[in-house]
């Protein structure tokens, strides 16, 4: 315990701070449930399932919590320099074993709770379509892909720290290019790996997308269904791809619950978000911060005060950029807390677009109110979990929004 350390304290203050904000949001969010005694027609469900989801973050977050000090204080980051220096290879390759042994640790510790939430929770309420198969599979491949895609990008990264002395601002260009790259890649050859992408057949829904798409002037490449219900009976869609090359894909389970005014209604929404450049403007924020943290990894790389923070006596770049992501990570929260105001901001502007385009707002109302029905969401969260969690607003406020508008 090093209290004139500045690193020490960030880290250690912002971990404590983070976690009692998650419990104090968990808390406020449960108070505002439904009563169970005025509980109508399947409100029990929906109480029951919110408080599972609840009890099990917290669960997850002590756990986590408790497991990270414990490893600091006894000295587990400093044991674990020494054991990957230990193996007498070169820096780089160090630096490289120690981050991908703590990715699989990591992995390692999330599985139980993992297993739990899909198996215990998902299953209990009816969600789960996944398999004990499909699930190890996932995580398989998850771990393969990782390994393939990110161990050359964090090795070129750490190589960049140890060599060049602008290495801030060669690694900020490196990972925007990288992940330009990778945002095209994904629905190409990631996706297709974890779900059965295949062109919706010809028929009414079909034409229905590609009129609405050519209404909008909304340049279509593919639209396809996606085998969603193979792991969940939870219903979704979503866009890939730049320019003219946009592909559509509707999770079947959306397909099975929703009219085609209501899927054209969603599918609107989306379309929305590029017509309002929702999706540039997010990946431009994400550069920016990017950059603001690859210049503090500059700082921190030469402070031995950051290393002698965690019991760690040699410095190395693969050490410290570890060390920095943990004290990076209350500055992480803030950033995300703006990010996700932005985004509730451009669901509103995604909605208006959606309800002027398809000439009326019902559609819309009727999907947004079958889509969180389905999914049993907290129907009014309480205003500082939505600013904690909520990438989207609170259903009430948006069928107000689009209601007031009609
Ligand atoms: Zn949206």
């Amino acid at each position: 315990m090093d209290l004139q350390n500045p690193w020490f304290v960030i880290a250690i203050f912002g971990a404590l701070v983070s976690y009692h904000a998650e419990l104090i949001a968990e808390f406020l969010n449960l108070s505002r449930l439904p009563k169970r005694s005025a509980a109508e027609d399947g409100n029990e469900n929906l109480i029951e399932y919110n408080s599972a989801i609840a009890k099990a973050d917290v669960v997850r977050s002590s756990a986590m919590l408790a497991l990270l000090l414990a490893f600091w204080f006894v000295g587990g980051f400093g044991w674990l320099d020494q054991w990957t220096r230990s193996l007498g290879y070169s820096p780089l390759i160090t630096g490289v074993i120690l981050i991908a042994a703590l990715t699989l640790a990591q992995n390692l510790v999330s599985l139980p709770f993992d297993v739990y939430h899909t198996f215990g929770i998902e299953a209990k309420f009816g969600f789960n379509r996944t398999t004990p198969g499909t699930f190890i599979g996932d995580r398989m491949k998850s771990l393969v892909i990782g390994g393939i895609v990110g161990l050359p990008i964090i090795s070129l990264i750490l190589w960049m720290f140890e060599k060049l002395p602008q290495a801030a601002l060669y690694s900020w260009i490196t990972l925007t290019v990288f992940s330009i790259f990778l945002s095209w890649l994904a629905p190409r050859f990631i996706m297709p790996l974890f779900l059965k992408f295949e062109p919706l057949p010809p028929g009414a829904l079909r034409e229905r997308i590609l009129s609405l798409a050519q209404k909008l002037a909304f340049p279509v490449a593919e639209v396809s269904v996606v085998d969603g219900s193979r792991r969940s009976t939870k219903a979704n869609a979503f866009f890939a791809g730049f320019g003219k090359n946009k592909r559509i894909a509707l999770f079947d389970t959306l397909i099975q619950t929703h009219n085609e005014d209501e899927i054209a209604a969603v599918l609107a929404h989306e379309i929305g978000h590029f017509k309002k450049k929702h999706v540039i403007q997010q990946m431009v924020f994400g550069f920016l911060q990017m950059g603001v943290i690859l210049g503090l990894l500059h700082y921190a790389l030469r402070s031995p005060q950051l290393f002698s923070a965690f019991g760690v006596r040699q410095m190395s770049v693969g050490m410290g950029l570890v060390l920095f992501m943990m004290v990076v990570g209350p500055l992480l929260s803030l950033i995300e807390i703006v990010q996700l105001m932005i985004s509730r901001r451009f669901e509103y502007q995604a909605d208006a677009y959606a309800a002027e385009a398809m000439g009326s707002s019902q559609p819309l109302v009727t999907a947004l109110g079958k889509l969180s029905h389905d999914h049993l969401s907290h129907p009014s969260p309480h205003p500082f979990y939505v600013w904690l969690h909520h990438s989207h607003p609170p259903l009430s406020q948006r069928l107000a929004a689009l209601i007031s508008k009609a």
